[in-house]
């Protein structure tokens, strides 16, 4: 099985933090399968993360990495680096990454061929902002980011999406799972459709995804996992999202 279950730290995480986190985390996790989750904390805290999880089997990432391999690029962090390090994906096109720091579709198609080169895989955020939704033009907006994030990706390319639509990001608001259903389905489509060398792994849900939510989302067939932010700070709720989809998928 491949990546389904991802938390994102995002600017988030202490050596205190990330100690409390794994005790809560393995104290409440009831399943032997640790392949599919992974965790992305702050670049600096790799390490101790590593340590902490041991030989779990559960992967770690890292949220972002830079547009090119080397060179003048001060403060970056590259997609080799993170190889090196045994990191096993990368968030790109998170939409606080397309929001703050100003990354385009073009940026981020580079950051995909070079997560692909480095056998990283790319965890590629798309997904409508409120307004957009309001106006009915969710799925013109993500075929939109699909297709400028992917035409130049090198053919056999794996990737996987995750849909986030900004508005449900850290809001407590989803949209209706037979929605995102909907959205997982045709998204599927247009990478299949559009681009049927590419090896798409799977398309999970972003958006306040949390212990109570968690089921009524897998039992959708098109959602194939979840990617978790704020909930996923707490080590015991994170452990529980993950055993609800365990016994669910
Ligand atoms: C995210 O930012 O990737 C995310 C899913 O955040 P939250 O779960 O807090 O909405």
């Amino acid at each position: 099985m491949s990546l389904r279950l991802i938390a994102n730290w995002k600017l988030n995480g202490s050596i205190q933090f990330n100690d409390q986190w794994a005790e809560d985390f393995f104290k409440n996790f009831s399943s032997l399968n640790s392949e599919s989750i992974g965790i992305a904390p702050a670049f600096i805290y790799i390490d101790h993360i590593r340590k902490l999880i041991g030989d779990s089997g559960i992967n770690i990432g890292v949220q972002n990495i830079c547009e090119e391999e080397s060179g003048a690029r001060t403060g970056e962090i590259s997609a080799s680096m993170i190889k090196d390090l045994g990191c096993k994906f990368s968030l790109i096109g998170h939409s606080e990454r397309r929001i703050f720091f100003h990354e385009s579709n073009k940026t981020i198609s580079k950051k995909l061929n070079l997560a692909n080169n480095n056998s990283v895989m790319p965890i590629l955020c798309i997904g409508e902002s409120a307004v957009e939704n309001e106006r009915n033009d969710t799925y013109d907006i993500l075929k939109f980011q699909v297709e400028e994030a992917l035409k130049d990706l090198f053919e056999q390319s794996a990737l996987i999406i995750a849909y986030e639509p900004v508005w449900a990001i850290g809001s407590g608001k989803i949209p209706n799972p037979e929605e995102i259903n909907s959205v997982h389905k045709m998204i599927k489509d247009v990478v299949q459709s559009r681009f049927p060398k590419i090896d798409l792994k799977s398309v999970l849900y972003g958006g306040s995804v949390n212990s109570e939510n968690a089921s009524s989302l897998f039992v959708q067939e098109h959602i194939d996992g979840a990617l978790v932010g704020g909930a996923s700070l707490d080590g015991k709720e994170f452990a529980q999202i993950v055993n609800i989809f365990n016994e669910i998928k």
